[in-house]
């Protein structure tokens, strides 16, 4: 008989609140643990004076996934979590001095890239965008929202041969620039490789589909709270199913006997009973301890991690004006940028994406605003000096910052998330943004969602495929959910 017993899930990130949230409105008893004092994981906010800042995601695609996670417990996000879509949903400023908007609807984007880069470049624009539908299509239901722990969506030989056709298994350099001649064109529809830790020239094409997800599908954010309130909202509606959340108590380890999964001990010393435990966190931690050995995983075995970032919050003592919300700047040497990234190296002319969020009275008082900058950064694994490193770093960015004509930011109130920090906060290699996704770690071999020798045990979030992102830590979680509520161990 299927086990229907208590499940306990690692982790109130993302994936694991929407693990919760599926397996409560499916019926089953579940108790999510959190070490940290409140739901969101990499999805956080910190305060310093009277700002507040989203110290995670700032570029919300795909907002049905989000919303299909309410909608699981019986929510409507437009009750529950309002969304507002960005328009420019990203500005791209070139080290030329042009810049193109990333607009709403295709006569609308061709008319912008038609203004930048002439009437023949537009043409194949709209050619390419249809392109890229076209492959988001292919890719979805096989590889993007499947359950890679299931024969089924291991033999897809027609999806997989579909995939080749439509060019998915070439370098995405290559594949975009076979289609666009602009360069700043190319960029525009390259620079998501950095979402997952590639350089252009070493990602597969089949993630040009991020290029569709947010240049044609859309970026959004929450009309109130900031990106924060995602995982706030996905916590009271865990709760509302019927999930219990206890924050500040670490899971040591999970217990198991003849039949698999029993308990998960925590720091408190206590002993929760359990049948399932979902794993949604750093996996490379949860293996050196919490996990019995059995649950070893060979994907793990040699690690590729993605770079990581350093991300200056800076409050401000006015309104800019005239900005977007998102304004990506790239580097002028963009190519050697991405390339001194994946050899372990600071980017020498980096390309900084700009989050300068909208009224949000939850983030500055009013008439002063906030302004987040992320520069791609290398990892904690590439042996780099930080202690001499993150100053100088610091110091490049505040200075380029003036040169991009945010003004001398040097003496406004800041908090610096750099490698070393994102380490103290569980990331292991300090990235948060886990494995790269080179085509050893992706789909089937991504880190498997189901421990084969371990009964009971299921792993959700970034580690686990689909991979890293909102939407994909959030499907992982309901993968997880859905394996459990058939009865699978
Ligand atoms: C700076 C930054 C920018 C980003 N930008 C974007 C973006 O623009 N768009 C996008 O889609 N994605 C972005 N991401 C990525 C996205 O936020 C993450 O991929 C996603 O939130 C990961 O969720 P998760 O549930 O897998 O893991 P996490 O968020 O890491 O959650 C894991 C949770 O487990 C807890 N935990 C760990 N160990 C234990 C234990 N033993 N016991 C109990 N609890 C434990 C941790 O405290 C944490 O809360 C960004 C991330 C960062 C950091």
């Amino acid at each position: 008989m299927a086990a229907r017993g208590p499940v306990v899930v690692v982790g109130a990130g993302l994936s694991g609140l929407s693990a919760a949230i599926h397996l409560a409105a499916g019926g089953r008893e579940v108790v999510v643990v959190e070490a940290r004092d409140g739901p969101g994981g990499c999805c956080g906010s910190a305060n310093l004076g009277p700002y507040r800042f989203d110290t995670g995601p700032s570029v919300l695609t795909m907002p049905d996934v989000l919303a299909g996670t309410f909608g699981a417990a019986g929510q409507d996000i437009g009750g529950r979590l309002p969304l507002r879509r960005l328009d420019p949903f990203y500005r791209l400023s070139f080290h030329d001095g042009s810049h193109l908007d990333v607009v709403p609807g295709a006569e609308r984007m061709a008319e912008n890239v038609r203004g930048l880069c002439g009437p023949d470049e537009a043409a194949r624009y709209l050619r390419f965008r249809r392109r890229l539908g076209a492959m988001f299509e292919a890719e979805w239901s096989s590889f993007i929202d499947a359950d890679m722990t299931r024969l089924r969506s291991m033999a897809r030989p027609m999806a997989l041969l579909r995939l080749a056709a439509a060019g998915g298994f070439r370098r995405l350099d290559r594949f975009v620039a076979g289609r666009l001649t602009d360069k700043r064109l190319v960029m525009a529809h390259t620079f998501q490789a950095l979402y997952v830790g590639l350089p252009p020239a070493k990602a597969l094409a089949i993630y040009a589909v991020i290029a569709h997800m947010d240049t044609v599908g859309g970026v959004y954010v929450p009309v109130g709270g900031g990106m924060n309130a995602i995982p706030n909202a996905l916590a009271a509606t865990a709760e509302k199913a019927g999930a219990a959340i206890r924050y500040g108590v670490r899971a040591e380890r999970v217990e198991t006997d003849t039949s698999g999964v029993s308990a998960v001990r925590l720091d408190t010393g206590e002993r929760l009973r359990a049948d399932h435990a979902v794993i949604a966190c750093d996996l490379m931690h949860a293996h050196r301890g919490l996990l019995p050995e059995e649950a070893a995983d060979w994907r793990l075995r040699r690690p590729h991690f993605s770079p990581s970032c350093l991300v200056a919050h800076i409050g401000l003592d006015r309104r800019p004006s005239g900005r977007a919300h998102h304004t990506l700047h790239f580097g002028r040497e963009w190519k050697a940028a991405s390339a001194a990234l994946a050899a372990g190296r600071p980017q020498p002319d980096p390309s900084l994406l700009v989050t300068c969020p909208e009224d949000d009275p939850t983030a500055a008082p009013s008439g002063r605003a906030t302004l987040s900058v992320l520069e791609p950064a290398p990892n904690t694994a590439s042996g780099a000096d930080w202690d001499r490193l993150a100053p100088r770093l610091e110091q490049r960015l505040l200075e380029r910052l003036a040169g991009l004509g945010y003004g001398d930011l040097s003496d406004r109130p800041r908090l610096l998330f750099d490698p070393p920090a994102w380490e103290r906060l569980g990331h292991s290699a300090g990235t948060p943004f886990a494995l790269d996704h080179r085509f050893g770690q992706t789909a089937w071999l991504r880190p498997s969602g189901r421990s084969r020798r371990v009964p009971g045990l299921h792993f959700a979030g970034m580690y686990t495929a689909p991979g890293v992102g909102v939407p994909p830590a959030l499907i992982s979680g309901r993968l997880a959910a859905a394996r459990i509520l058939e009865g699978r161990r």
